[in-house]
C-alpha cells in the first residue's frame, strides 16, 4: 500500500495572474503569488515597478482589471467580485503610518477590536507588552519617538488578528540606526502571531533579511522568485544582479 502523501498547508493568501493598467499602460501585469500563514514574502523592486498597486489590490482598496486573490480559499476579488477592506481580514501598514493623534496609544491599538472590553483591553496589553511599550497607553503621539509610534502602528495593525498583514516600506521613514532592531522586533511579532505577510521594499537588504520568499518585480512584472539567498545568489538577469549589487 502506498503511503498517503502529506498534505501541504493551503496558501493563507493566492494572488493569482492580477493585473491593473492605468491610461492603457499595464502597471501590474500578470502578477501571482502564494503566502502561507507565518510566511513573509518580500514584494523586491525598483521604484515605480508596481509593488504598492499590488498591495493595494490585495488590501481592496483598489480593483484589479484582471486575475483573481483568494484568502483562506475564499474570493475576495475577481471578475464580478469585490470584498471591501475591512471584509478582508487584512491589516495594513504604510510608511507614514499615522496614528490618529487625538487617541491615546491605548485608544489606537484598540480602534479596530470588537467584542467585551476586558478580551479588547487584554488584547491591546499583550501587544503592548509584545512590542515593549507597556506603561505607554495613556500616552499620545505626539509624545513618542518615531520608532516607538512605528512599534503602536504594528500593535494596531496587529490587534484584530488579521489573516495576512501588508506592508509597504514601513521602516522606510525610521532613522538608520532604529531601522534594524525594529526590523528584527517586528519579525519575530509577525512570527509569532501567524500571519500572513507581504512586505513591500525598494531595499534589497531589508528583503535578504526579513523574507522567507522575495518576489523580484520590474515593469509590472515578477521577473524572477526563491527563497532570498537563491535569488541573491543566482540572479535570473545581469539588471536582477545589478539592483542587489550595492547590497551591504
Ligand atoms: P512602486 O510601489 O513599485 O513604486 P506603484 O505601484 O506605486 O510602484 O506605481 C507603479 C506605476 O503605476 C507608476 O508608474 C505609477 O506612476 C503608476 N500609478 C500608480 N497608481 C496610479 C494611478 N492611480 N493612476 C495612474 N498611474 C498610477
Ligand atoms: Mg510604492
Amino acid at each position: 500500500m502506498q503511503a498517503a502523501q502529506p498534505r501541504l498547508p493551503e496558501p493563507r493568501l493566492i494572488v493569482d495572474h492580477l493585473s491593473r493598467s492605468f491610461g492603457g499602460r499595464a502597471v501590474v501585469d500578470d502578477v501571482s503569488l502564494e503566502v502561507a500563514a507565518g510566511q513573509v514574502t518580500c514584494l523586491l523592486g525598483p521604484s515605480g515597478c508596481g509593488k504598492s498597486t499590488t498591495l493595494r489590490m490585495i488590501a481592496g482598496v483598489d480593483r484589479p482589471d484582471g486575475g483573481r486573490i483568494l484568502i483562506d480559499g475564499a474570493e475576495v476579488a475577481g471578475p464580478g467580485r469585490h470584498v471591501p477592506p475591512e471584509h478582508r481580514s487584512v491589516g495594513l501598514m504604510f510608511q507614514d503610518f499615522a496614528l490618529f493623534p487625538h487617541l491615546t496609544v491605548t485608544e489606537n491599538v484598540a480602534f479596530g477590536l470588537k467584542g467585551d472590553r476586558a478580551a479588547r483591553m487584554r488584547r491591546v496589553d499583550e501587544l503592548l507588552e509584545r512590542v515593549t511599550l507597556s506603561g505607554f497607553g495613556a500616552k499620545h503621539p505626539h509624545q513618542l519617538s518615531g520608532g516607538e509610534q512605528q512599534r503602536v502602528a504594528l500593535a494596531r495593525a496587529l490587534a484584530p488578528r488579521p489573516k495576512v498583514m501588508l506592508m509597504d516600506e514601513p521602516f522606510s521613514g525610521l532613522d538608520n540606526r532604529l531601522r534594524d532592531g525594529i526590523r528584527d522586533t517586528t519579525l519575530d511579532i509577525l512570527k509569532d502571531e501567524g500571519t500572513a505577510v507581504v512586505l513591500v521594499t525598494h531595499e534589497p537588504d531589508e528583503a535578504m533579511r526579513m523574507a522567507d520568499e522575495i518576489a523580484l518585480m520590474r515593469g509590472g512584472r515578477i521577473v524572477q522568485s526563491g527563497a532570498p539567498y537563491n535569488v541573491y545568489n543566482t540572479p535570473v538577469d545581469k539588471a536582477a544582479a545589478a539592483f542587489f549589487s550595492d547590497i551591504n
